[in-house]
Protein backbone atom coordinates (compact mmCIF):
# COMPACT_ATOMS: atom_id res chain seq x y z
CA UNK A 1 0.00 0.00 0.00
CA UNK A 2 1.29 3.57 -1.03
CA UNK A 3 1.39 5.80 1.64
CA UNK A 4 -0.36 8.93 0.95
CA UNK A 5 -0.11 12.19 3.41
CA UNK A 6 -2.57 14.15 1.82
CA UNK A 7 -5.66 14.09 2.81
CA UNK A 8 -8.11 12.98 0.23
CA UNK A 9 -11.17 14.98 -1.28
CA UNK A 10 -14.47 13.89 -1.52
CA UNK A 11 -16.65 14.22 -4.87
CA UNK A 12 -17.48 17.71 -3.83
CA UNK A 13 -14.31 19.30 -2.99
CA UNK A 14 -13.90 18.75 0.35
CA UNK A 15 -10.88 17.19 2.45
CA UNK A 16 -11.97 14.02 4.39
CA UNK A 17 -9.70 14.43 7.37
CA UNK A 18 -12.19 13.47 10.58
CA UNK A 19 -13.19 9.75 11.61
CA UNK A 20 -15.64 9.35 14.63
CA UNK A 21 -15.15 5.79 15.29
CA UNK A 22 -17.88 4.63 17.68
CA UNK A 23 -16.47 1.91 19.45
CA UNK A 24 -19.56 0.40 21.00
CA UNK A 25 -23.35 0.45 21.03
CA UNK A 26 -23.72 0.06 24.76
CA UNK A 27 -24.57 2.83 27.17
CA UNK A 28 -24.96 3.49 30.83
CA UNK A 29 -27.32 5.97 30.64
CA UNK A 30 -30.72 6.15 28.27
CA UNK A 31 -31.02 9.82 27.68
CA UNK A 32 -33.88 11.15 26.08
CA UNK A 33 -33.29 12.50 22.84
CA UNK A 34 -30.73 9.34 21.84
CA UNK A 35 -31.87 5.94 22.80
CA UNK A 36 -35.54 4.59 22.35
CA UNK A 37 -37.31 5.10 25.92
CA UNK A 38 -37.54 1.14 26.06
CA UNK A 39 -33.86 0.73 25.78
CA UNK A 40 -31.66 -0.88 23.16
CA UNK A 41 -31.08 -4.56 21.47
CA UNK A 42 -26.90 -3.88 21.72
CA UNK A 43 -24.62 -5.50 19.21
CA UNK A 44 -23.78 -9.16 19.92
CA UNK A 45 -19.58 -9.16 21.23
CA UNK A 46 -18.96 -10.77 17.79
CA UNK A 47 -20.85 -7.98 15.45
CA UNK A 48 -18.50 -5.30 17.37
CA UNK A 49 -15.25 -4.39 15.76
CA UNK A 50 -11.93 -5.91 17.69
CA UNK A 51 -9.24 -3.48 18.87
CA UNK A 52 -6.90 -4.97 16.12
CA UNK A 53 -9.86 -4.52 13.39
CA UNK A 54 -10.44 -0.74 14.37
CA UNK A 55 -6.78 0.18 14.42
CA UNK A 56 -6.41 -1.08 11.60
CA UNK A 57 -8.53 0.65 9.40
CA UNK A 58 -7.52 3.85 11.33
CA UNK A 59 -3.93 2.69 10.08
CA UNK A 60 -5.14 2.42 6.31
CA UNK A 61 -7.28 5.78 6.51
CA UNK A 62 -4.35 7.92 8.11
CA UNK A 63 -2.21 6.65 5.17
CA UNK A 64 -4.56 8.57 3.13
CA UNK A 65 -4.14 11.61 5.25
CA UNK A 66 -6.67 11.00 8.52
CA UNK A 67 -5.89 13.41 11.19
CA UNK A 68 -8.36 13.34 13.60
CA UNK A 69 -10.06 10.73 15.15
CA UNK A 70 -12.86 10.97 17.31
CA UNK A 71 -13.88 7.84 19.81
CA UNK A 72 -17.47 7.81 20.46
CA UNK A 73 -20.12 5.52 21.53
CA UNK A 74 -22.86 4.36 22.79
CA UNK A 75 -20.65 5.27 25.73
CA UNK A 76 -17.19 4.22 25.10
CA UNK A 77 -15.71 3.93 28.68
CA UNK A 78 -18.12 1.12 28.90
CA UNK A 79 -15.53 -0.52 26.68
CA UNK A 80 -13.15 -2.69 27.68
CA UNK A 81 -9.48 -2.18 27.57
CA UNK A 82 -10.19 1.02 26.13
CA UNK A 83 -6.73 2.44 27.46
CA UNK A 84 -4.91 -0.13 25.43
CA UNK A 85 -7.00 0.92 22.45
CA UNK A 86 -6.26 4.38 23.19
CA UNK A 87 -2.81 3.60 23.16
CA UNK A 88 -3.07 1.90 20.01
CA UNK A 89 -4.72 4.68 18.14
CA UNK A 90 -2.05 7.17 19.36
CA UNK A 91 0.71 5.17 17.84
CA UNK A 92 -1.05 5.08 14.29
CA UNK A 93 0.25 8.35 14.04
CA UNK A 94 -3.55 10.35 14.12
CA UNK A 95 -2.87 13.81 15.33
CA UNK A 96 -5.89 14.52 17.16
CA UNK A 97 -7.44 12.24 19.13
CA UNK A 98 -10.13 12.85 21.26
CA UNK A 99 -13.36 11.34 23.41
CA UNK A 100 -16.97 11.94 23.53
CA UNK A 101 -18.55 11.01 27.00
CA UNK A 102 -21.50 10.83 29.38
CA UNK A 103 -18.73 11.76 32.01
CA UNK A 104 -19.94 8.91 34.41
CA UNK A 105 -16.49 7.02 34.28
CA UNK A 106 -13.97 9.43 32.99
CA UNK A 107 -13.03 10.91 36.25
CA UNK A 108 -11.30 7.30 37.60
CA UNK A 109 -9.93 7.42 34.32
CA UNK A 110 -8.94 11.00 32.88
CA UNK A 111 -5.02 10.56 34.25
CA UNK A 112 -4.90 6.76 32.62
CA UNK A 113 -6.29 8.07 29.11
CA UNK A 114 -3.64 11.24 28.71
CA UNK A 115 -0.94 8.73 29.57
CA UNK A 116 -2.31 6.54 26.83
CA UNK A 117 -2.24 9.33 24.32
CA UNK A 118 -5.94 10.63 24.43
CA UNK A 119 -5.79 15.01 23.60
CA UNK A 120 -8.88 15.81 25.21
CA UNK A 121 -12.83 15.00 25.80
CA UNK A 122 -15.91 16.17 25.02
CA UNK A 123 -18.09 15.84 27.89
CA UNK A 124 -21.84 15.75 27.83
CA UNK A 125 -24.09 17.64 29.81
CA UNK A 126 -27.38 19.53 29.31
CA UNK A 127 -28.30 20.80 32.60
CA UNK A 128 -27.09 22.01 35.66
CA UNK A 129 -30.19 20.82 37.50
CA UNK A 130 -29.61 17.40 38.89
CA UNK A 131 -33.38 16.87 38.99
CA UNK A 132 -33.76 17.39 35.26
CA UNK A 133 -30.07 15.98 34.97
CA UNK A 134 -32.05 12.62 35.98
CA UNK A 135 -34.97 13.31 33.60
CA UNK A 136 -32.89 13.42 30.73
CA UNK A 137 -30.24 10.71 31.19
CA UNK A 138 -32.23 8.25 33.11
CA UNK A 139 -29.66 7.30 35.49
CA UNK A 140 -26.75 9.77 35.47
CA UNK A 141 -25.37 11.58 38.47
CA UNK A 142 -24.48 15.08 37.36
CA UNK A 143 -21.84 15.17 40.47
CA UNK A 144 -19.96 12.46 38.63
CA UNK A 145 -19.96 14.85 35.43
CA UNK A 146 -18.89 17.69 37.71
CA UNK A 147 -15.91 15.59 38.94
CA UNK A 148 -15.15 14.51 35.28
CA UNK A 149 -15.10 17.76 34.17
CA UNK A 150 -12.62 19.20 37.19
CA UNK A 151 -10.34 16.07 36.76
CA UNK A 152 -10.28 16.32 32.93
CA UNK A 153 -9.00 20.10 33.43
CA UNK A 154 -6.37 18.63 36.14
CA UNK A 155 -5.20 16.17 33.69
CA UNK A 156 -4.52 18.53 30.63
CA UNK A 157 -7.19 16.56 28.37
CA UNK A 158 -8.55 20.00 27.44
CA UNK A 159 -10.16 22.09 26.23
CA UNK A 160 -12.64 20.47 27.80
CA UNK A 161 -15.55 20.75 25.67
CA UNK A 162 -19.13 20.64 27.02
CA UNK A 163 -21.88 19.66 24.22
CA UNK A 164 -25.41 20.62 25.45
CA UNK A 165 -28.56 20.06 23.60
CA UNK A 166 -30.88 22.15 24.43
CA UNK A 167 -35.02 21.13 24.36
CA UNK A 168 -37.63 23.51 24.75
CA UNK A 169 -39.51 23.44 27.84
CA UNK A 170 -37.00 20.76 29.19
CA UNK A 171 -33.40 23.25 29.29
CA UNK A 172 -33.63 25.89 27.33
CA UNK A 173 -33.55 27.98 30.06
CA UNK A 174 -30.14 27.24 31.21
CA UNK A 175 -28.96 28.17 27.99
CA UNK A 176 -27.09 31.46 29.17
CA UNK A 177 -25.98 29.80 32.32
CA UNK A 178 -23.96 27.54 30.51
CA UNK A 179 -22.52 30.73 28.18
CA UNK A 180 -22.10 32.13 30.93
CA UNK A 181 -19.45 29.21 31.94
CA UNK A 182 -17.03 30.80 29.38
CA UNK A 183 -16.49 33.82 31.27
CA UNK A 184 -14.03 32.37 33.82
CA UNK A 185 -13.46 28.85 33.03
CA UNK A 186 -11.70 28.06 29.99
CA UNK A 187 -14.23 25.77 28.64
CA UNK A 188 -15.91 25.43 24.66
CA UNK A 189 -19.21 25.21 25.79
CA UNK A 190 -21.00 23.77 22.54
CA UNK A 191 -24.47 24.22 21.54
CA UNK A 192 -26.00 21.08 19.96
CA UNK A 193 -29.22 21.66 17.52
CA UNK A 194 -31.49 18.57 18.88
CA UNK A 195 -31.88 16.46 15.91
CA UNK A 196 -34.20 14.00 15.17
CA UNK A 197 -32.90 10.35 16.49
CA UNK A 198 -34.43 8.83 19.17
CA UNK A 199 -37.49 6.95 18.02
CA UNK A 200 -39.08 7.57 20.81
CA UNK A 201 -41.18 10.52 19.96
CA UNK A 202 -39.61 13.09 21.89
CA UNK A 203 -37.94 14.97 19.13
CA UNK A 204 -40.51 17.74 17.70
CA UNK A 205 -40.05 20.81 15.47
CA UNK A 206 -40.75 23.06 17.90
CA UNK A 207 -38.95 21.72 20.52
CA UNK A 208 -35.87 22.58 18.90
CA UNK A 209 -34.39 25.20 19.76
CA UNK A 210 -32.49 27.12 16.43
CA UNK A 211 -29.04 28.75 16.87
CA UNK A 212 -30.26 31.90 16.10
CA UNK A 213 -32.14 31.83 19.29
CA UNK A 214 -29.22 30.50 21.27
CA UNK A 215 -27.61 33.22 20.03
CA UNK A 216 -30.10 36.05 20.27
CA UNK A 217 -30.42 34.44 24.23
CA UNK A 218 -26.75 34.37 25.03
CA UNK A 219 -26.25 37.97 23.55
CA UNK A 220 -26.70 40.18 26.44
CA UNK A 221 -24.94 38.52 28.31
CA UNK A 222 -21.35 40.36 26.91
CA UNK A 223 -19.83 41.64 23.28
CA UNK A 224 -19.89 38.58 21.81
CA UNK A 225 -17.17 38.04 18.67
CA UNK A 226 -17.13 35.29 15.72
CA UNK A 227 -13.78 33.37 15.84
CA UNK A 228 -12.05 33.17 12.64
CA UNK A 229 -12.68 29.98 10.91
CA UNK A 230 -10.20 27.66 12.95
CA UNK A 231 -9.66 24.48 10.93
CA UNK A 232 -12.85 23.05 9.47
CA UNK A 233 -15.52 21.18 11.22
CA UNK A 234 -19.44 22.32 11.60
CA UNK A 235 -19.12 24.54 15.17
CA UNK A 236 -19.52 28.54 14.56
CA UNK A 237 -17.38 29.98 17.37
CA UNK A 238 -17.95 32.98 19.29
CA UNK A 239 -16.17 34.54 22.69
CA UNK A 240 -17.13 37.01 25.07
CA UNK A 241 -15.18 39.88 25.03
CA UNK A 242 -11.94 38.97 27.69
CA UNK A 243 -13.99 35.84 28.37
CA UNK A 244 -11.47 32.48 28.76
CA UNK A 245 -13.29 30.18 27.24
CA UNK A 246 -15.38 29.49 23.73
CA UNK A 247 -18.63 29.06 22.78
CA UNK A 248 -19.75 26.52 20.09
CA UNK A 249 -22.67 26.68 18.00
CA UNK A 250 -23.39 23.65 15.63
CA UNK A 251 -26.61 23.56 13.68
CA UNK A 252 -27.46 20.81 11.71
CA UNK A 253 -30.88 21.69 11.30
CA UNK A 254 -31.01 25.30 10.66
CA UNK A 255 -28.22 26.31 9.52
CA UNK A 256 -26.37 22.65 8.08
CA UNK A 257 -22.47 22.68 7.32
CA UNK A 258 -22.39 20.25 4.99
CA UNK A 259 -20.64 22.64 2.91
CA UNK A 260 -17.50 21.55 4.86
CA UNK A 261 -18.22 18.42 6.31
CA UNK A 262 -14.85 16.72 6.32
CA UNK A 263 -15.94 13.63 8.56
CA UNK A 264 -16.79 9.91 7.92
CA UNK A 265 -18.33 7.52 10.51
CA UNK A 266 -17.37 4.08 11.66
CA UNK A 267 -20.03 2.01 13.28
CA UNK A 268 -19.29 -0.17 16.21
CA UNK A 269 -20.47 -2.87 13.59
CA UNK A 270 -17.94 -1.88 11.47
CA UNK A 271 -19.75 0.21 8.89
CA UNK A 272 -18.51 3.35 7.45
CA UNK A 273 -21.36 5.59 7.37
CA UNK A 274 -20.41 9.10 5.42
CA UNK A 275 -23.05 11.28 6.64
CA UNK A 276 -24.77 10.77 9.72
CA UNK A 277 -28.00 10.81 7.64
CA UNK A 278 -26.70 8.84 5.01
CA UNK A 279 -28.51 5.40 4.50
CA UNK A 280 -25.61 4.27 2.54
CA UNK A 281 -22.47 2.55 4.08
CA UNK A 282 -19.71 0.81 3.24
CA UNK A 283 -19.23 -2.34 5.57
CA UNK A 284 -15.62 -2.87 6.42
CA UNK A 285 -16.22 -5.84 8.79
CA UNK A 286 -16.86 -8.51 6.26
CA UNK A 287 -14.23 -8.17 4.03
CA UNK A 288 -12.14 -7.94 7.16
CA UNK A 289 -12.97 -10.92 8.27
CA UNK A 290 -13.07 -12.90 4.90
CA UNK A 291 -9.13 -11.67 4.80
CA UNK A 292 -9.03 -8.32 2.73
CA UNK A 293 -5.91 -7.43 1.79
CA UNK A 294 -4.85 -3.32 3.25
CA UNK A 295 -4.92 -2.74 -0.59
CA UNK A 296 -8.73 -3.99 -0.58
CA UNK A 297 -9.30 -2.50 2.78
CA UNK A 298 -8.16 0.90 1.40
CA UNK A 299 -10.50 0.61 -1.68
CA UNK A 300 -13.20 0.47 0.43
CA UNK A 301 -12.15 3.47 2.35
CA UNK A 302 -11.68 5.54 -0.65
CA UNK A 303 -15.27 4.49 -1.92
CA UNK A 304 -16.60 5.65 1.74
CA UNK A 305 -15.59 9.18 0.91
CA UNK A 306 -16.19 9.03 -3.03
CA UNK A 307 -19.90 8.03 -2.12
CA UNK A 308 -20.21 11.07 0.70
CA UNK A 309 -23.20 12.95 -0.23
CA UNK A 310 -23.14 16.55 -1.17
CA UNK A 311 -25.77 17.32 2.39
CA UNK A 312 -28.32 16.01 4.25
CA UNK A 313 -31.79 17.17 3.68
CA UNK A 314 -32.81 17.12 7.42
CA UNK A 315 -33.52 20.91 7.37
CA UNK A 316 -36.20 20.74 4.54
CA UNK A 317 -37.57 17.14 5.74
CA UNK A 318 -36.81 16.28 9.48
CA UNK A 319 -38.39 12.70 8.34
CA UNK A 320 -35.23 12.86 6.49
CA UNK A 321 -33.37 11.70 10.09
CA UNK A 322 -36.70 9.15 10.37
CA UNK A 323 -33.63 6.23 9.89
CA UNK A 324 -31.59 6.66 12.36
CA UNK A 325 -33.19 4.20 15.29
CA UNK A 326 -31.01 5.73 18.09
CA UNK A 327 -27.93 8.04 17.83
CA UNK A 328 -26.32 5.79 20.38
CA UNK A 329 -26.41 3.55 17.39
CA UNK A 330 -24.29 5.93 15.61
CA UNK A 331 -21.71 7.77 17.56
CA UNK A 332 -23.45 11.50 17.49
N1 LIG B 1 -22.19 8.60 25.34
C1 LIG B 1 -21.36 9.68 24.92
C2 LIG B 1 -21.94 11.02 25.30
O1 LIG B 1 -23.14 11.07 25.62
O2 LIG B 1 -21.22 11.99 25.26
C3 LIG B 1 -21.01 9.64 23.44
C4 LIG B 1 -22.08 9.25 22.47
S1 LIG B 1 -23.38 10.45 22.26
C5 LIG B 1 -24.38 9.66 21.03
C6 LIG B 1 -22.53 11.75 21.40
C7 LIG B 1 -23.22 13.09 21.42
O3 LIG B 1 -24.42 13.01 20.68
C8 LIG B 1 -23.58 13.59 22.81
O4 LIG B 1 -22.98 14.84 23.07
C9 LIG B 1 -25.09 13.72 22.76
O5 LIG B 1 -25.53 14.83 23.51
C10 LIG B 1 -25.34 13.91 21.27
N2 LIG B 1 -26.70 13.53 20.87
C11 LIG B 1 -27.34 12.39 21.11
N3 LIG B 1 -28.58 12.41 20.60
C12 LIG B 1 -28.74 13.64 20.04
C13 LIG B 1 -29.81 14.28 19.36
N4 LIG B 1 -30.97 13.68 19.15
N5 LIG B 1 -29.61 15.54 18.90
C14 LIG B 1 -28.42 16.18 19.10
N6 LIG B 1 -27.38 15.61 19.72
C15 LIG B 1 -27.54 14.36 20.21
FE1 LIG C 1 -25.71 7.18 26.14
FE2 LIG C 1 -24.46 9.30 25.19
FE3 LIG C 1 -26.75 8.48 24.11
FE4 LIG C 1 -26.80 9.55 26.49
S1 LIG C 1 -26.17 10.59 24.60
S2 LIG C 1 -27.83 7.65 25.86
S3 LIG C 1 -24.91 8.89 27.32
S4 LIG C 1 -24.86 7.38 24.08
Amino acid sequence: MKKITQPIKDSYNRRIDYLRVSITDKCNLKCIYCMPSKGLKYFKESEVLTDEEIVRFVRIAHNHGLRKVRITGGEPLVRKNILQLVSSLKKTGIRDLSLTTNGMLLAGLAGDLKQAGLDRVNISLDTMDAKIYRKITKEGDIERVWESIREAERVNLTPVKINVVPIRGINDGEISSFASLTLKNNFHIRFIEFMPASCNGVWAKDKCVSSAEILKQISGLGNLERLKFKGRGPSRNYRFKGAAGVIGIISPLSDHFCGYCNRLRLTADGKIRPCLFSKDEVDIKTPMREGASDDEMEKLFLRAVKIKPQRHLLNEDPSAGGHLKAMSKIGG
